[in-house]
């Protein structure tokens, strides 16, 4: 059905709508009928899908047909030990694919989860009265009300608009903004672009205020009916991942040249062998060796990391930006609720040529300036009677409360025809109000914004001429509440009886405290330890600025606060050279803000830029690590950003990097222990098919086995270790390096090395003193238990004996099942005789033992080489 034709009336008839919102009952009829507002329909693939999908792997089918027909020749040839070895593959197979899908399932759930949190929330009227709800919920007939910076979140027909214009570029590819109007188009076939008093589902709303009815929802909206034809965007891999790819087709590689150069040595070498035998040894081999699991693997650490990085506030929207959070060097703050409580109160006043303390008691509130406070806003009344609006303005409207001073009769009695937000790059705002057919302009800005605007300046109710005299008093006073700490807000006015063209009268100002949050003087400090550097940006006075800049500890001297119009006065090239001596920008507008973020850019650094309004939004998408404040953001901003703060708190900021880094870290342990302990059995079984082809090093099962034990848990509960104690003490991570640069390759070499070496020497004494199948079982539970240890040389990248190692309770747990798991196997007679293990004695138990605990001296000793730097 199409409504831009229609008028309001008819369409909110033809809607069953009405102004006041729907009623529940309506709310449900129309879901009955119309069902949920989403577009896309989440694909939930089943168990089973998921389970065969993890026989996709190629390595994997070729074990499966091997253990087939090697059963098929057992059963033919009533060989039961062949075919007992063949179900047990089937089976080790068959739990790896289980554990397969739970991890997957595991990954998409915390992301899933994570997604659910970004989305953003819309405002409907329902029984007339405002709620916020899920744009989920919204039903056919809702009265939405729409202002700047919102998401569109289905097609409306406009019913009220006020200097409302939309951002349509994802419908038509139209760059710029649309202006919007209620009035009725006539005429059939009107392009989206066209319909002036429609909006439109995916749009965001670039500036002003709008109510509107939901004319249609989900698929039936015009953003549906192109999703529909589209399908889902695919999604995108992060640079990590790609690496991971990289590193994992490498290693696939190196794996099956090693295991035909196995499997041709055993095939010649090797008399007592079939061919059946020693396809499977190598199939065997490169399912265990090949690291399929582990970009599964790093999503779950990433996306279990990201999960607790939420339950602290900070929400990550892509995974991407954990690894960025790692190198990043440089934060870019705003100043006002983010250092600041964003708790404001007004200190000081100034009128009339005279500065007074907020108790003062000789405050005459007859004066305009407070019938300029009280007027020149954008707050409302709560149902509570408290006000509701911008912190600065809620701070002044408190203030004239608090003197008894009625500011909503004041309101009423003034008929307000005009009102202006506040702006920015401006620095000010506007009402234009009616009394006694005079009309009142009034202003309030900053300070060093409004007063150039003024002729004259009111003392004791009489305008006077601002002279230089007057000019340096007013200046005097406020660089001294600056100094403060103070935001100062200055009001003016214009009357038309007035007759001066643009020349308005200064009133007076308002000093404003806001102190700083209580932590963030500590997080700065912990940044300055992690090699961060934390820089304010804010739209506030120099003055202002540095002071409680000072107090946070950001900067020291007045020498590194620059200002937006100095800025301007330099050149781009000449700014690289500077830039990094500022650690405060102030009055700068949200254009600034964009040209910093870059400037910094190209000097070097990787830079966190956070932001809460509209015009933030290209500073934001430039930075490196975009922030988006969630109290104060719209959701353009958040939708630009990488990261929403939830708090509002520089502090989340600093957790956020440490999390980051530690996630980056634990990715690289679990790294580190998978490539290494693979090793083993790779070099293991090419060494030994070389030296002594008779023998038998690890049967296909035990490989399998090994391959599942250290695969799974220690990989995993690596990747949820707590973040090292000294993490905020490292230099940030250089970003062009790759994962398994120097130190982490050298020590994957290393570890993988030690570790086959100490097995290959037991198993050639073993292999002479005890005979071949005594040999095999030692060096598989050497093997097995020197695996789950080595996991413990791997929670630190320096010593273990300085972490707490008992801290991570997955890991415990995790440690002590496989310890029972690997115990099982050997003392539980059927287990035995499934792996094809032998008894041992007590001193081959010791050898097997102290084999195994040897990994931790000889990978403490590699550490004392590699301990600098491994991030
Ligand atoms: P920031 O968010 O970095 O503190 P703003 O852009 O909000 O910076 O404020 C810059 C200046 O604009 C303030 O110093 C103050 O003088 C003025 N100002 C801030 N909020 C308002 C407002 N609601 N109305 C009028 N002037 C304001
Ligand atoms: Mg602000």
């Amino acid at each position: 059905m199409i409504f831009y034709n229609k008028d309001i009336n008819t369409t909110l008839k033809t809607l069953n709508s009405s102004k006041s919102g729907l009623s529940e009952n309506r709310v449900e009829e129309s879901r009955k009928q119309f069902g949920l507002n989403i577009t896309e329909e989440k694909k939930n693939s089943s168990f089973f899908v998921k389970f065969l999908s993890q026989f996709k792997n190629i390595m994997i089918i070729i074990l499966i047909l091997s253990a087939v027909v090697s059963s098929i020749m057992a059963i033919t040839q009533n060989d039961y030990e062949n075919l007992i070895e063949a179900g047990l593959i089937f089976a080790i197979v068959i739990v790896n694919a289980i554990v397969g899908v739970i991890q997957e399932q595991k990954a998409e759930n915390a992301l899933q989860a994570l997604f659910e949190q970004t989305k953003p929330i819309s405002t409907v009227i329902r029984n007339n009265k405002p709620q916020k709800i899920q744009i989920k919920d919204i039903v056919v007939g809702d009265i939405i009300s729409l202002k700047a910076g919102d998401y569109i979140p289905a097609d409306i027909r406009l019913i009220e608009c006020s200097n409302f214009s939309c951002d349509e570029s994802s419908l038509t590819g139209e760059t710029h903004s649309v202006e919007k109007s209620t009035k009725v188009l006539f005429g059939q076939n009107i392009t989206i672009s066209e319909q002036k008093n429609m909006c439109f589902s995916g749009s965001t709303v670039k500036s002003g205020k709008a109510l509107g009815v939901v004319t249609a929802i989900g698929h039936s909206t015009e953003l549906g009916k192109i999703a529909n034809t589209l399908g889902t965007a695919t999604k995108e891999k992060t640079p990590l991942e790609k690496n991971i790819d990289k590193i994992g087709k490498v290693i696939s590689f190196s794996v099956l040249f090693i295991v035909v150069i196995v499997f041709t040595v055993q095939m010649l070498l090797n008399k007592n062998l079939t061919f059946l035998d020693a396809l499977l040894t190598a199939v065997a081999l490169a399912v265990a060796a090949i690291p399929e699991s582990l970009p599964a693997v790093i999503t779950i650490i990433m996306a279990l990391g990201v999960q607790k990085l939420a339950k602290q506030n900070a929400i990550v929207k892509r995974l991407s930006s954990v690894e960025t959070l790692g190198c990043c060097n440089i934060i870019c703050t705003d100043k006002t609720g983010t250092l600041t409580k964003n708790e404001m109160s007004v200190k000081h006043i100034f009128y009339s040529g005279n500065l007074f303390k907020e108790s003062d008691s000789s405050l005459n509130i007859q004066h305009p300036l407070f019938l300029c406070g009280a007027l020149c806003n954008n707050l409302t009344q709560s149902s509570t009677n408290t006000l509701l609006g911008d912190a600065t303005e809620t701070a002044i409207g408190n203030f004239l409360l608090s003197k008894n001073y009625n500011i909503f009769q004041t309101k009423k009695d003034y008929t307000i025809t005009e009102v202006s937000e506040f702006n920015s790059t401006k620095k000010m705002m506007h009402i234009i109000c009616k009394k006694d057919d005079s009309n009142i302009i009034f202003f309030k800005g900053a300070i060093d914004y409004l007063l150039p605007k003024c002729s004259h300046c009111l003392i004791e109710n009489e305008p006077i001429e601002i002279t230089k005299q007057i000019q340096s008093r007013i200046l005097t006073k406020h660089e001294e509440v600056c100094e403060q700490g103070e935001r100062v807000i200055a009001f003016a006015m214009k009357t038309t009886d007035f007759d001066s063209e643009n020349e308005l009268v200064f009133l007076g100002f308002m000093g404003i405290i806001d102190p700083p949050r209580d932590n963030v003087k500590e997080s700065i400090k912990t940044c300055k330890s992690a090699g961060l550097k934390t820089i304010m940006i804010t739209g506030d006075h120099p003055t202002t600025s540095f002071s409680i800049a000072k107090q946070v500890g950001i900067s020291k001297h007045k020498s590194e606060v620059i200002t937006g119009s100095d800025l301007d006065k330099i050149s781009d090239d000449e700014l690289v050279k500077i830039i990094n001596n500022y650690t405060v920008f102030a009055r700068v507008t949200p254009q600034h803000k964009l040209r910093i973020v870059k400037t910094l850019k190209s000097a070097g650094n990787i830079v966190a830029m956070t932001g809460d309004g509209i015009n933030d939004a290209p500073s934001i998408k430039n930075s490196n690590i975009g922030l988006c404040m969630g109290k104060t953001g719209t959701d353009v901003t958040k939708e630009a950003a990488d990261i929403i703060i939830a708090d509002d708190n520089f502090s989340t900021i600093v957790s956020a990097i440490k999390e980051g880094r530690g996630i980056y870290q634990n990715i690289t342990k679990t790294i580190l222990f998978l490539i290494s302990t693979n090793l083993v059995e790779v070099l293991g079984l090419f060494v030994t098919s070389l030296m002594i082809p008779n023998a038998v090093f690890l049967l296909p099962a035990q490989i399998l086995f090994i391959n599942l034990v250290t695969d799974s848990l220690p990989a995993f509960a690596l990747g949820i270790e707590p973040a090292e104690n000294d993490i905020m003490k490292k230099a940030p991570r250089n970003p062009k390096l790759s994962l398994l640069h120097g130190n982490i390759g050298t020590s994957i070499i290393y570890e993988g090395f030690i570790q086959t070496l100490v097995v290959l020497v037991m198993f050639v004494i073993s292999n002479h003193k005890f005979g071949n199948t005594t040999a095999s079982t030692m060096s598989f539970l050497t093997i097995c238990l020197m695996q789950i240890i080595h996991a413990i040389n791997c929670k630190s990248e320096g010593s273990i004996f300085k972490i707490n190692i008992v801290k991570n309770k997955f890991f415990n747990f995790s440690f002590i099942f496989l310890l029972l798991l690997i115990l099982a196997i050997y003392f539980i007679p059927f287990l035995a005789n499934l792996f094809s293990i032998t008894t041992l004695s007590t001193n081959q138990w010791l050898y097997v033992a102290l084999t195994s605990i040897a990994i931790i001296p000889a990978v403490e000793i590699c550490k004392l080489f590699t301990k600098k730097e491994r991030l």
